[in-house]
């Protein structure tokens, strides 16, 4: 008997032609996460991959599967032969231990999936007689189709799959196979989850974070850190690129509409992500932009922020209630970092009453008494880069 970890596959069983090429990339992941436990071999086969592990580490590589993206389940199993006496003696021996670990569940159901269609019995078959042999070895026991206290579930292929549990996982697509995307990140609660969102969709995500130190703290830095640290575990590994906006927030502030502040450095911001996806590769921007949730946000705020991107832009927020996003983001685990009190470069030369309908023509005059490509170019040229990845930060 061997033990072995089942991954549910989710959507990528609906691709077509380039279904295997999904595939192969979530097992590229499966390797890199559990790269240095002990698990023995990894198959793929119809929808599952089956990790052959030695249990020592098992509580660990569960936790290290549950941040793949592409799976739905994980099932903890035992691989044992097809033979139906087999599985009898098994399916029983493993609900006996169940039992002697919960004494208080009384009811089962057997939920048979047959995937060798060679199989002498059908599943429905299997069910009727399995579960009436269970039955027989322990009386105490008794069935209950809707509500069972057990879902005792046999997949049966050339090799059967015997387990009660199936654990959720995050689904999406496997992370690299939508390409690099960079992720404006800040201090606050929305976009860790914009970027986590897009990694759910297979962007391997960097990040890009901007500061005003020494108007900003060393402190808030490191929130960010650590923010980017909890991104880690689902994206296995992540650069960020910490830049200082202050200068440029210096000569707006000298030269600019005070009312425009936002705006306009929302506006560097985004052609510092431009530059910095030219020069190391990146396809995508995301940020946690959110459609009406600040002054910034507005329609017309948007839109000036969005003509000056040079990559497509990801929103994932942009059309989600606040609660929502605080939903996700505790259950990712970034909020209790998200909402320490550290101040954000925004906030630096706040305007008191700052645009709410700004225009493309609106900027563009402002700007044009700035020396924006030399701006920006200081800006990406003294920026820090700081490499992490998910095993130092796990
Ligand atoms: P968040 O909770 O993500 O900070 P927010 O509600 O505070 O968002 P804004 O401050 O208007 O909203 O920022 C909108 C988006 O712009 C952020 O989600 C983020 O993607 C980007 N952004 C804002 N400030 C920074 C920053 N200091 N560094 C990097 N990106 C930023
Ligand atoms: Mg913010």
């Amino acid at each position: 008997m061997k033990r072995v970890i089942s991954l549910s596959l989710g959507e990528v069983v609906l691709k077509g032609k380039n279904r295997q090429y999904f595939i192969r990339r979530i097992l590229q992941n499966i390797k890199t996460v559990l790269d240095g436990t002990s698990y023995v071999e990894i198959q793929q086969e119809m929808g599952k991959i089956n990790i052959e592990i030695d249990p020592v580490d098992e509580t660990e590589i569960i936790d290290r599967l549950k941040y793949v993206f592409g799976t739905v389940y994980i099932s903890p199993t035992w691989e044992i032969k097809s033979d139906f006496e087999t599985i009898v003696e098994e399916s029983v021996s493993y609900i006996k231990g169940l039992l002697k670990e919960n004494p208080r569940y009384k009811t089962f159901k057997v939920m048979a999936k047959r995937g060798d269609k060679s199989y002498p019995m059908n599943s429905q078959e299997i069910n009727m007689e399995l579960g009436g042999r269970i039955l027989e070895a322990i009386p105490a026991l008794s069935v209950d189709v809707h509500h069972p206290d057990i879902a005792f579930h046999v997949d049966v292929k050339k090799k059967s799959y015997i387990y009660h549990e199936k654990i959720s996982t995050y689904g999406g697509l496997p992370l690299g196979s939508n390409g690099r995307g960079l992720l404006l990140l800040s201090g606050g609660i929305d976009s860790p989850v914009a970027g986590f969102l897009m990694a759910k969709r297979g962007v391997q995500m960097d990040a890009l974070h901007f500061h005003s130190y020494p108007f900003t703290s060393q402190k808030a830095e490191e929130k960010v850190m650590d923010l980017a640290r909890v991104l880690c575990r689902y994206t296995t590994k992540m650069t960020m690129y910490s830049v200082n906006l202050l200068n440029i927030q210096k000569e707006i502030n000298k030269n600019c509409p005070p009312d425009q502040m936002t705006v306009l450095s929302r506006r560097f911001m985004m052609r510092i992500a431009n530059e910095i996806a030219r020069r190391k590769g990146y396809v995508s921007i995301t940020t946690g932009e959110n459609l009406g949730q600040v002054a910034s946000q507005t329609l017309h705020g948007l839109t000036v922020t969005d003509n000056v991107a040079e990559p497509i832009v990801f929103r994932p927020l942009i059309g989600m209630d606040k609660l929502d996003i605080i939903s996700w983001a505790t259950k990712i685990g970034t909020y209790d970092i998200s909402i320490q009190p550290f101040e954000d470069c925004c906030t630096v030369f706040l305007p008191k009453h700052p645009s709410l309908r700004p225009t493309v023509e609106e900027m563009e005059e402002s700007e044009s008494v700035l020396d924006v490509d030399t701006l920006v170019k200081e800006a990406v040229d003294s920026m820090e880069i700081h490499r992490m990845n998910a095993k130092e930060t796990l």
